[in-house]
């Protein structure tokens, strides 16, 4: 079994759509297709959804009038015969209708999550009825029937599989099953999602409980890139990476993956293949578990970072006294990113700042408090990196002229973290892709 995932831009265009239909008949044996909502489409959802609990009923509904008729054009070119045109305005103007009553009632975060849920839903159904015009035998498995998150907003992994065999047996008959990224259902059995991204994280999941051949992440670039293209001229592709090496680069910021696609299919070792929509002869980047050699793999960058630092002199070298610094933050339902410590003070960093102030307060307890917002963390991977020499002092070399925050290195073979503020990520990035891949 094959899971194939396509992105937001790889469904957004109806020549595209129909290229994937394509794509994966080619493809042999039994196919799961997870697909994202058309691009653009969920960024609307949000605008809707926080105009809504902003009480602005007229700007949401300039945004649903302007992205009906996005989809309007879209079914045109999609379907082909009048018969099929006619199934695509009823899809069309269902869900429309849906997001008109949505607004229209109590709107509150059960309805956002409602809302948000619909683009993933309606991309599928589209994507379906084409098929069924094409000919092609396929069938819509609903994600909503078995993808499952805890009160943690954990994935139940273990729970997935088992819902997901009885269906798949019912199904057997057809070789492509289609279903929706992102979506899923919560513990007081609502609908939720798996945080923005999450169609990756989707196909991991499926593809670790179905113990899948492979899971494929088609997107708009040709794989896992050295360096955020987003942010540097030039840049190259990575043919391949183990599972660690892209589990820290995705956690880490690389867009291409959602922070934690890479953590199922690493539980069941399954490869994960992420290929280029818009130029399928490109080979993309394998991960698996399988190492190649070489230094610097790759850098990523992570914005939205808070440094806190905590300086203690009666305290820190008393045992017991991380301890308890950790505690605030486990209280408070918060990860950490980096740490670093002095004889007289440690620093932390955190993405999640919604209980900033409630950390701080309690941490106060323990001695003066300093905060730094707008932080990056540019996270360096590479290969076995404590075994090789001039490691440290190729990145520094390259860093000359950027002021570095705090820096953690040896908490695994393959991560150096460096944390600098946001302003000087652009130049940071570029520097070290001059400096460590000499591009
Ligand atoms: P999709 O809609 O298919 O999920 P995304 O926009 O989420 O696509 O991810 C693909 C984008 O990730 C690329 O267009 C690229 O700009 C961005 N990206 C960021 N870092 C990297 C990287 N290291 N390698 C490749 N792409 C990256
Ligand atoms: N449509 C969702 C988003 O834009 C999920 C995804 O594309 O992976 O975040
Ligand atoms: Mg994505």
């Amino acid at each position: 079994m094959l899971v194939v995932k396509f992105g937001g831009t790889s469904v957004g265009k109806p020549d595209r759509m129909k290229k994937i239909a394509h794509l994966v008949t080619e493809m042999p044996g039994r196919k799961i297709v997870v697909l994202s909502a058309l691009s653009g489409t969920t960024n609307t959802l949000v605008k809707i959804g926080e105009a809504l609990l902003a009480i602005q009923p007229a700007t949401a509904e300039n945004e649903i009038a302007s992205l009906e008729k996005h989809y309007q054009s879209f079914i045109h070119e999609l379907f082909e015969s009048t018969a099929y045109r006619a199934i695509g305005e009823e899809i069309v103007s269902r869900y429309f209708s849906l997001f008109r009553l949505l607004a229209a009632g109590k709107f509150d975060d059960r309805s956002y999550r409602e809302l948000l849920a619909q683009g993933e839903l309606i991309s599928t159904e589209l994507f379906y009825h084409h098929c069924q015009e094409q000919k092609i035998n396929a069938r819509l498995l609903p994600a909503l029937h078995f993808m499952s998150i805890d009160e943690n907003h954990e994935p139940e992994l273990e729970k997935i599989a088992e819902r997901l065999k009885p269906i798949l047996e019912t199904m057997s008959s057809a070789s492509l099953l289609i279903t929706q990224g992102y979506i899923c259902r919560n513990h007081r059995n609502e609908i939720d999602n798996l945080k923005r991204g999450g169609s990756d994280y989707t196909a991991s999941l499926i593809g670790a409980a179905v113990r899948a051949d492979e899971i494929q992440i088609w997107t708009d670039i040709d794989g896992m890139h050295n360096n955020d293209p987003r942010v540097v001229k030039k840049t190259i592709p990575i043919a391949e990476l183990t599972f660690d090496e892209a589990s820290e680069l995705a956690y880490f910021g690389a867009k291409i993956l959602h922070p934690s696609t890479i953590v199922p299919a690493q539980k069941y070792n399954v490869p994960v293949r992420l290929k280029n929509t818009m130029d399928e002869k490109a080979f993309g980047t394998l991960i698996s578990e399988k190492g190649t050699s070489g230094q610097f793999k790759a850098i990523a960058a992570k914005d939205g970072i808070t440094a806190i630092n905590i300086k203690s002199s009666r305290m820190l070298l008393a045992y017991g006294f991380l301890r308890r610094v950790f505690e605030v933050f486990e209280k408070h339902k918060t990860s950490i990113d980096m740490i670093s410590t002095s004889e007289v003070a440690v620093s932390i960093t955190i993405d999640d700042s919604k209980h900033l102030d409630s950390i701080v307060s309690d941490l106060k307890t323990f001695g003066t408090i300093e905060v730094d917002k707008n932080q990056t963390i540019i996270c360096i991977v590479g290969n076995k990196l404590e075994e090789k020499e001039g490691v440290l002092k190729a990145v520094f070399q390259s860093l000359a002229q950027v002021p570095v925050r705090m820096v953690s290195y040896g908490g695994s073979s393959n991560n150096i973290s460096l944390l600098v503020d946001t302003s000087q990520k652009e130049k940071a990035l570029n520097l070290l892709n001059e400096g460590l891949f000499g591009l």
